[in-house]
Protein backbone atom coordinates (compact mmCIF):
# COMPACT_ATOMS: atom_id res chain seq x y z
CA UNK A 1 0.00 0.00 0.00
CA UNK A 2 1.42 3.71 -0.86
CA UNK A 3 2.06 5.45 2.15
CA UNK A 4 -0.38 8.40 2.64
CA UNK A 5 0.86 11.80 4.29
CA UNK A 6 0.04 13.69 7.86
CA UNK A 7 -0.28 16.94 9.45
CA UNK A 8 1.58 16.62 12.41
CA UNK A 9 1.29 19.35 15.14
CA UNK A 10 3.55 20.30 17.60
CA UNK A 11 4.93 23.03 20.14
CA UNK A 12 6.84 25.74 19.09
CA UNK A 13 9.98 24.64 21.51
CA UNK A 14 9.31 21.18 19.87
CA UNK A 15 9.61 22.41 17.08
CA UNK A 16 13.16 24.67 17.59
CA UNK A 17 14.50 21.33 18.54
CA UNK A 18 13.74 19.54 15.51
CA UNK A 19 14.92 22.18 13.47
CA UNK A 20 18.22 21.68 15.12
CA UNK A 21 18.25 17.91 14.91
CA UNK A 22 16.36 16.29 17.30
CA UNK A 23 14.74 13.17 15.60
CA UNK A 24 12.08 11.97 17.60
CA UNK A 25 8.42 13.39 18.30
CA UNK A 26 6.54 11.45 20.95
CA UNK A 27 2.91 10.72 21.80
CA UNK A 28 2.89 12.90 24.57
CA UNK A 29 4.29 15.59 22.44
CA UNK A 30 1.38 15.48 19.48
CA UNK A 31 -0.94 18.61 19.83
CA UNK A 32 -2.90 16.27 17.27
CA UNK A 33 -3.19 13.43 19.28
CA UNK A 34 -6.69 11.97 17.38
CA UNK A 35 -4.46 11.76 14.53
CA UNK A 36 -4.70 8.26 12.65
CA UNK A 37 -2.21 7.03 9.93
CA UNK A 38 -0.62 3.20 9.09
CA UNK A 39 2.78 2.89 9.96
CA UNK A 40 5.07 4.37 7.31
CA UNK A 41 3.13 7.31 6.41
CA UNK A 42 4.61 10.51 5.88
CA UNK A 43 4.00 12.72 8.76
CA UNK A 44 4.80 16.59 7.78
CA UNK A 45 5.19 19.67 10.22
CA UNK A 46 4.73 22.51 9.29
CA UNK A 47 6.51 25.38 11.96
CA UNK A 48 4.09 28.82 12.70
CA UNK A 49 4.69 30.62 9.75
CA UNK A 50 2.82 27.81 7.67
CA UNK A 51 6.06 26.84 6.35
CA UNK A 52 7.95 23.17 5.63
CA UNK A 53 9.70 22.21 8.86
CA UNK A 54 10.30 18.45 8.58
CA UNK A 55 9.07 15.04 7.16
CA UNK A 56 9.28 12.09 9.04
CA UNK A 57 8.10 8.22 9.21
CA UNK A 58 4.84 7.89 11.44
CA UNK A 59 4.18 4.81 13.54
CA UNK A 60 0.67 4.79 15.08
CA UNK A 61 1.76 1.84 18.06
CA UNK A 62 5.00 3.21 18.91
CA UNK A 63 5.79 5.51 21.68
CA UNK A 64 7.85 7.62 19.56
CA UNK A 65 5.25 8.41 16.62
CA UNK A 66 7.36 10.48 14.07
CA UNK A 67 11.05 9.29 13.33
CA UNK A 68 12.35 12.06 11.59
CA UNK A 69 13.82 11.49 8.33
CA UNK A 70 14.36 14.95 7.09
CA UNK A 71 14.43 19.02 7.59
CA UNK A 72 15.12 22.03 6.17
CA UNK A 73 14.11 22.38 2.33
CA UNK A 74 10.94 19.67 1.34
CA UNK A 75 12.37 16.55 -0.06
CA UNK A 76 10.52 13.54 -2.01
CA UNK A 77 11.12 9.98 -0.04
CA UNK A 78 12.40 8.04 -3.34
CA UNK A 79 14.68 5.84 -4.23
CA UNK A 80 17.33 8.92 -5.01
CA UNK A 81 16.62 10.25 -1.26
CA UNK A 82 17.90 7.17 0.09
CA UNK A 83 20.82 6.47 -2.16
CA UNK A 84 22.10 9.86 -1.39
CA UNK A 85 22.22 9.15 2.23
CA UNK A 86 23.85 5.75 1.45
CA UNK A 87 26.48 7.32 -0.12
CA UNK A 88 27.06 9.86 2.74
CA UNK A 89 27.20 6.42 5.23
CA UNK A 90 29.84 4.34 2.67
CA UNK A 91 31.98 7.56 2.44
CA UNK A 92 31.61 8.16 6.45
CA UNK A 93 33.06 4.54 7.00
CA UNK A 94 36.19 4.18 3.82
CA UNK A 95 38.55 4.12 6.16
CA UNK A 96 37.89 1.01 7.36
CA UNK A 97 38.34 -0.94 3.75
CA UNK A 98 41.93 0.26 4.30
CA UNK A 99 42.41 -1.84 7.50
CA UNK A 100 40.58 -5.28 6.27
CA UNK A 101 37.64 -4.64 7.87
CA UNK A 102 34.50 -6.15 6.15
CA UNK A 103 32.40 -6.45 9.18
CA UNK A 104 30.94 -3.21 10.52
CA UNK A 105 27.81 -0.76 10.90
CA UNK A 106 26.73 1.09 7.36
CA UNK A 107 23.80 2.67 8.68
CA UNK A 108 23.70 3.25 12.37
CA UNK A 109 20.26 4.45 12.52
CA UNK A 110 19.05 7.95 13.33
CA UNK A 111 22.70 9.10 13.21
CA UNK A 112 23.10 8.39 9.34
CA UNK A 113 19.55 9.44 8.53
CA UNK A 114 17.16 6.29 8.72
CA UNK A 115 15.43 6.72 11.65
CA UNK A 116 15.01 3.24 13.56
CA UNK A 117 16.67 1.46 11.13
CA UNK A 118 20.09 -0.44 10.95
CA UNK A 119 22.37 -1.95 8.59
CA UNK A 120 25.44 -4.12 9.81
CA UNK A 121 27.60 -5.45 6.94
CA UNK A 122 29.07 -9.16 7.13
CA UNK A 123 31.55 -9.28 3.83
CA UNK A 124 29.05 -10.02 1.18
CA UNK A 125 26.04 -10.40 3.32
CA UNK A 126 24.03 -6.99 4.40
CA UNK A 127 21.49 -7.66 7.78
CA UNK A 128 18.84 -4.58 8.11
CA UNK A 129 16.88 -4.55 11.72
CA UNK A 130 13.75 -2.79 12.03
CA UNK A 131 13.28 -0.83 15.11
CA UNK A 132 9.71 0.32 13.58
CA UNK A 133 7.27 -1.03 11.17
CA UNK A 134 7.13 2.30 9.35
CA UNK A 135 9.93 1.09 7.02
CA UNK A 136 7.40 -1.34 5.88
CA UNK A 137 6.18 -0.04 3.18
CA UNK A 138 9.45 1.81 2.49
CA UNK A 139 11.16 -1.63 2.40
CA UNK A 140 11.73 -2.54 -1.65
CA UNK A 141 12.46 1.06 -1.99
CA UNK A 142 14.79 0.97 0.61
CA UNK A 143 16.58 -2.52 -0.45
CA UNK A 144 17.03 -1.54 -3.94
CA UNK A 145 18.88 1.53 -3.50
CA UNK A 146 21.55 -0.43 -0.64
CA UNK A 147 21.82 -3.38 -2.96
CA UNK A 148 22.82 -0.28 -5.53
CA UNK A 149 24.97 1.28 -3.58
CA UNK A 150 26.97 -1.49 -1.08
CA UNK A 151 26.77 -3.89 -4.51
CA UNK A 152 26.34 -6.87 -1.54
CA UNK A 153 24.89 -9.93 -2.84
CA UNK A 154 22.59 -11.34 0.05
CA UNK A 155 20.51 -9.19 2.46
CA UNK A 156 18.44 -10.61 5.57
CA UNK A 157 15.72 -8.92 7.37
CA UNK A 158 15.17 -9.00 11.09
CA UNK A 159 13.10 -7.20 13.59
CA UNK A 160 13.68 -5.63 16.50
CA UNK A 161 11.54 -7.45 19.32
CA UNK A 162 8.76 -4.36 19.88
CA UNK A 163 8.39 -5.13 15.76
CA UNK A 164 8.18 -9.06 16.25
CA UNK A 165 5.27 -8.20 18.77
CA UNK A 166 3.33 -5.67 17.03
CA UNK A 167 3.93 -6.41 13.10
CA UNK A 168 1.09 -6.60 10.91
CA UNK A 169 2.63 -7.10 7.37
CA UNK A 170 5.69 -7.29 5.22
CA UNK A 171 8.07 -10.01 5.63
CA UNK A 172 9.25 -11.99 9.05
CA UNK A 173 12.19 -12.03 10.98
CA UNK A 174 15.47 -13.95 9.30
CA UNK A 175 14.12 -13.48 5.74
CA UNK A 176 16.21 -13.25 3.01
CA UNK A 177 15.41 -10.12 1.23
CA UNK A 178 18.02 -10.85 -1.65
CA UNK A 179 20.77 -13.11 -2.78
CA UNK A 180 20.79 -16.82 -1.47
CA UNK A 181 20.16 -18.53 1.65
CA UNK A 182 22.10 -18.92 4.62
CA UNK A 183 23.96 -21.76 4.90
CA UNK A 184 25.14 -21.32 8.65
CA UNK A 185 27.31 -18.25 10.01
CA UNK A 186 28.31 -15.97 7.86
CA UNK A 187 32.06 -15.23 7.87
CA UNK A 188 33.80 -10.90 7.67
CA UNK A 189 37.48 -9.93 8.86
CA UNK A 190 38.08 -6.64 11.49
CA UNK A 191 41.34 -5.21 11.48
CA UNK A 192 42.65 -8.88 9.14
CA UNK A 193 41.43 -10.98 12.09
CA UNK A 194 38.68 -13.67 10.61
CA UNK A 195 35.33 -13.88 12.53
CA UNK A 196 31.90 -15.84 12.46
CA UNK A 197 28.43 -14.77 13.15
CA UNK A 198 25.22 -16.42 13.08
CA UNK A 199 22.89 -13.26 11.77
CA UNK A 200 19.83 -14.56 12.99
CA UNK A 201 20.26 -16.11 16.16
CA UNK A 202 22.56 -14.76 17.30
CA UNK A 203 22.59 -11.51 19.78
CA UNK A 204 21.81 -7.89 18.31
CA UNK A 205 22.86 -8.52 14.24
CA UNK A 206 25.46 -11.09 15.16
CA UNK A 207 27.76 -9.18 16.05
CA UNK A 208 29.09 -6.42 18.63
CA UNK A 209 31.20 -4.25 15.97
CA UNK A 210 31.07 -1.47 17.97
CA UNK A 211 33.94 -2.26 20.17
CA UNK A 212 35.99 -2.96 17.22
CA UNK A 213 38.39 0.01 18.23
CA UNK A 214 38.80 -0.64 21.48
CA UNK A 215 39.30 -4.10 20.61
CA UNK A 216 42.88 -3.08 18.65
CA UNK A 217 43.77 -1.16 21.56
CA UNK A 218 44.08 -3.87 24.31
CA UNK A 219 45.56 -5.70 21.13
CA UNK A 220 48.36 -3.22 21.25
CA UNK A 221 48.76 -3.86 24.89
CA UNK A 222 47.87 -7.27 25.64
CA UNK A 223 51.54 -8.85 24.87
CA UNK A 224 52.40 -11.54 27.79
CA UNK A 225 49.25 -10.95 29.59
CA UNK A 226 46.78 -13.46 31.70
CA UNK A 227 43.48 -12.20 29.90
CA UNK A 228 40.28 -12.47 31.50
CA UNK A 229 37.26 -11.88 29.20
CA UNK A 230 34.23 -11.06 31.65
CA UNK A 231 31.22 -11.01 29.23
CA UNK A 232 32.93 -12.51 26.23
CA UNK A 233 30.03 -13.37 24.00
CA UNK A 234 31.47 -14.62 20.69
CA UNK A 235 34.87 -13.77 22.12
CA UNK A 236 36.22 -10.65 19.87
CA UNK A 237 37.97 -8.99 22.77
CA UNK A 238 39.65 -12.87 23.29
CA UNK A 239 40.87 -13.14 19.55
CA UNK A 240 42.64 -9.57 19.47
CA UNK A 241 44.55 -10.42 22.51
CA UNK A 242 45.84 -13.34 21.17
CA UNK A 243 46.73 -11.92 18.21
CA UNK A 244 48.63 -9.14 20.38
CA UNK A 245 50.61 -12.02 21.66
CA UNK A 246 48.62 -12.29 25.38
CA UNK A 247 49.82 -15.71 27.46
CA UNK A 248 46.27 -16.61 27.78
CA UNK A 249 42.50 -16.03 27.87
CA UNK A 250 39.63 -17.07 30.04
CA UNK A 251 36.01 -16.18 28.88
CA UNK A 252 33.01 -16.22 31.03
CA UNK A 253 29.61 -15.92 29.59
CA UNK A 254 26.71 -17.14 30.19
CA UNK A 255 25.25 -17.97 26.83
CA UNK A 256 26.59 -21.64 26.01
CA UNK A 257 25.63 -21.05 22.45
CA UNK A 258 28.04 -17.87 22.44
CA UNK A 259 31.19 -19.73 23.81
CA UNK A 260 30.71 -22.43 21.37
CA UNK A 261 31.13 -19.35 18.84
CA UNK A 262 34.11 -17.95 20.56
CA UNK A 263 35.58 -20.85 20.75
CA UNK A 264 35.19 -21.34 16.94
CA UNK A 265 36.20 -17.62 16.37
CA UNK A 266 39.72 -18.24 18.07
CA UNK A 267 40.21 -21.32 16.49
CA UNK A 268 39.92 -20.23 12.62
CA UNK A 269 42.91 -17.12 13.93
CA UNK A 270 44.60 -19.63 16.31
CA UNK A 271 44.19 -23.00 15.76
CA UNK A 272 47.03 -24.13 18.01
CA UNK A 273 45.62 -22.04 20.76
CA UNK A 274 42.19 -23.80 21.77
CA UNK A 275 43.65 -27.24 22.72
CA UNK A 276 45.28 -26.57 26.15
CA UNK A 277 43.50 -24.76 28.59
CA UNK A 278 46.19 -23.47 29.91
CA UNK A 279 46.25 -20.92 26.52
CA UNK A 280 42.45 -20.92 26.40
CA UNK A 281 39.74 -21.84 28.96
CA UNK A 282 36.39 -21.08 29.12
CA UNK A 283 33.25 -20.65 32.10
CA UNK A 284 29.95 -20.92 31.41
CA UNK A 285 28.26 -18.70 34.21
CA UNK A 286 26.97 -15.77 35.72
CA UNK A 287 29.40 -13.20 36.19
CA UNK A 288 29.02 -11.88 39.39
CA UNK A 289 29.95 -15.20 40.68
CA UNK A 290 32.67 -16.59 38.85
CA UNK A 291 34.37 -13.24 39.43
CA UNK A 292 33.97 -13.68 43.43
CA UNK A 293 35.19 -17.50 43.29
CA UNK A 294 38.12 -16.34 41.52
CA UNK A 295 38.59 -13.22 44.31
CA UNK A 296 38.02 -16.48 47.24
CA UNK A 297 41.21 -18.04 45.31
CA UNK A 298 42.75 -15.03 45.21
CA UNK A 299 43.09 -15.75 41.24
CA UNK A 300 44.42 -12.84 39.45
CA UNK A 301 44.60 -11.89 35.75
CA UNK A 302 47.11 -9.02 34.49
CA UNK A 303 44.31 -7.84 32.36
CA UNK A 304 40.30 -8.04 32.84
CA UNK A 305 37.80 -6.95 30.51
CA UNK A 306 34.37 -6.21 31.48
CA UNK A 307 32.14 -5.67 29.01
CA UNK A 308 28.30 -6.05 30.05
CA UNK A 309 25.02 -6.04 28.61
CA UNK A 310 22.86 -3.00 29.27
CA UNK A 311 22.54 -2.49 32.86
CA UNK A 312 19.90 0.74 32.20
CA UNK A 313 16.75 0.40 29.39
CA UNK A 314 15.24 3.60 30.94
CA UNK A 315 16.58 6.97 33.15
CA UNK A 316 14.46 5.36 35.67
CA UNK A 317 16.94 2.46 35.84
CA UNK A 318 20.11 5.02 35.82
CA UNK A 319 20.90 4.55 40.12
CA UNK A 320 20.63 0.73 39.83
CA UNK A 321 22.63 0.44 36.93
CA UNK A 322 25.63 2.35 38.20
CA UNK A 323 25.81 0.75 41.55
CA UNK A 324 25.65 -2.58 39.21
CA UNK A 325 28.44 -1.04 37.61
CA UNK A 326 30.12 0.05 40.77
CA UNK A 327 29.94 -3.69 41.93
CA UNK A 328 31.43 -4.95 38.89
CA UNK A 329 34.30 -2.56 38.92
CA UNK A 330 34.78 -3.50 42.63
CA UNK A 331 34.49 -7.32 41.11
CA UNK A 332 37.24 -6.87 38.87
CA UNK A 333 39.45 -5.10 40.47
CA UNK A 334 40.04 -8.02 42.87
CA UNK A 335 40.34 -10.37 40.28
CA UNK A 336 43.36 -7.82 38.63
CA UNK A 337 47.26 -8.27 39.94
CA UNK A 338 48.41 -4.81 41.59
CA UNK A 339 50.01 -3.20 38.18
CA UNK A 340 47.23 -4.84 36.35
CA UNK A 341 44.63 -3.11 33.57
CA UNK A 342 41.01 -3.52 33.82
CA UNK A 343 39.00 -2.25 31.38
CA UNK A 344 34.98 -1.30 31.75
CA UNK A 345 32.83 -0.39 29.16
CA UNK A 346 28.71 0.44 29.09
CA UNK A 347 26.17 0.55 26.23
CA UNK A 348 23.48 1.80 28.71
CA UNK A 349 22.29 4.92 26.88
CA UNK A 350 20.93 6.47 29.86
CA UNK A 351 24.11 6.46 31.45
CA UNK A 352 26.45 9.49 31.29
CA UNK A 353 29.59 9.03 30.58
CA UNK A 354 30.88 10.54 33.56
CA UNK A 355 29.16 9.01 36.06
CA UNK A 356 29.96 5.82 34.33
CA UNK A 357 33.70 6.22 35.13
CA UNK A 358 33.07 7.52 38.84
CA UNK A 359 31.31 4.39 39.85
CA UNK A 360 34.13 2.67 38.05
CA UNK A 361 36.77 4.44 40.43
CA UNK A 362 34.65 4.16 43.57
CA UNK A 363 34.14 0.36 42.66
CA UNK A 364 38.22 0.35 41.96
CA UNK A 365 38.62 2.09 45.60
CA UNK A 366 36.60 0.16 47.49
CA UNK A 367 38.86 -2.37 47.26
CA UNK A 368 41.50 -0.63 48.89
CA UNK A 369 43.50 -0.27 45.61
CA UNK A 370 43.89 3.24 43.33
CA UNK A 371 43.59 3.63 39.43
CA UNK A 372 44.99 5.57 36.64
CA UNK A 373 43.07 5.86 33.42
CA UNK A 374 45.35 4.74 30.60
CA UNK A 375 42.80 5.46 27.70
CA UNK A 376 38.57 6.21 27.46
CA UNK A 377 37.43 6.18 24.09
CA UNK A 378 33.61 6.60 23.04
CA UNK A 379 32.03 5.92 19.41
CA UNK A 380 33.95 4.73 16.42
CA UNK A 381 33.51 5.47 13.34
CA UNK A 382 31.23 3.35 11.88
CA UNK A 383 28.91 4.15 14.88
CA UNK A 384 28.44 7.97 14.56
CA UNK A 385 26.33 10.13 16.94
CA UNK A 386 24.52 13.15 15.53
CA UNK A 387 22.39 14.34 18.10
CA UNK A 388 21.95 14.71 22.09
CA UNK A 389 21.27 11.60 23.43
CA UNK A 390 22.37 9.35 20.62
CA UNK A 391 25.57 8.67 22.26
CA UNK A 392 25.79 4.95 24.43
CA UNK A 393 28.87 3.54 24.44
CA UNK A 394 31.77 4.78 26.49
CA UNK A 395 34.79 2.74 28.05
CA UNK A 396 37.61 3.13 29.81
CA UNK A 397 41.14 1.37 30.76
CA UNK A 398 42.67 1.61 33.98
CA UNK A 399 45.75 0.48 35.80
CA UNK A 400 45.48 -0.58 38.78
CA UNK A 401 47.71 -0.25 41.73
N1 LIG B 1 32.25 -8.30 24.79
C1 LIG B 1 31.40 -8.88 23.80
C2 LIG B 1 29.97 -8.38 23.88
C3 LIG B 1 29.31 -8.60 25.21
S1 LIG B 1 27.58 -8.60 25.13
C4 LIG B 1 31.98 -8.67 22.42
O1 LIG B 1 32.96 -7.92 22.28
O2 LIG B 1 31.44 -9.22 21.47
C5 LIG B 1 27.16 -9.11 26.72
C6 LIG B 1 27.34 -10.58 27.01
O3 LIG B 1 27.09 -10.78 28.39
C7 LIG B 1 26.40 -11.54 26.28
O4 LIG B 1 27.14 -12.51 25.60
C8 LIG B 1 25.57 -12.20 27.39
O5 LIG B 1 25.34 -13.59 27.15
C9 LIG B 1 26.47 -12.04 28.57
N2 LIG B 1 25.81 -12.00 29.89
C10 LIG B 1 24.70 -11.35 30.25
N3 LIG B 1 24.49 -11.46 31.58
C11 LIG B 1 25.50 -12.21 32.07
C12 LIG B 1 25.87 -12.66 33.36
N4 LIG B 1 25.14 -12.35 34.43
N5 LIG B 1 27.00 -13.38 33.51
C13 LIG B 1 27.76 -13.68 32.43
N6 LIG B 1 27.48 -13.29 31.19
C14 LIG B 1 26.36 -12.56 31.00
Amino acid sequence: MKPGKLKIKISKTLQAKIAKGHPWVHFYQLQNRDIRGNAGDLGVIYDSNNRFLAIGLFDPVSDIRLRILSTGEPVVIDAEFFIRRLEQAVLLRRTLTATATTGYRLVNGENDGFPGLVVDRYGETLVIKLYTEAWMPHLDLFLESLIQVSGCSRVVLLHSRHVERTRSSGPAHGQILHGPPLDGPVHFTENALVFQADVVEGQKTGFYFDQRENRARLKEIAAGKEVLNVFSYTGGFSVYCMAGKCRSVTEVDVNQQALIAARENMMMNFPNKVSKEADFLQIPGDAFRVLSEFKRQKRQFDLVILDPPAFASRKEHKPNALQAYLRLAKAGAHCTRPGGLLFAASCSQSVPAKEFFRSVSLGIRQTGRKEKALFKSKHAVDHPVNFLGGEYLKAGCFEVY
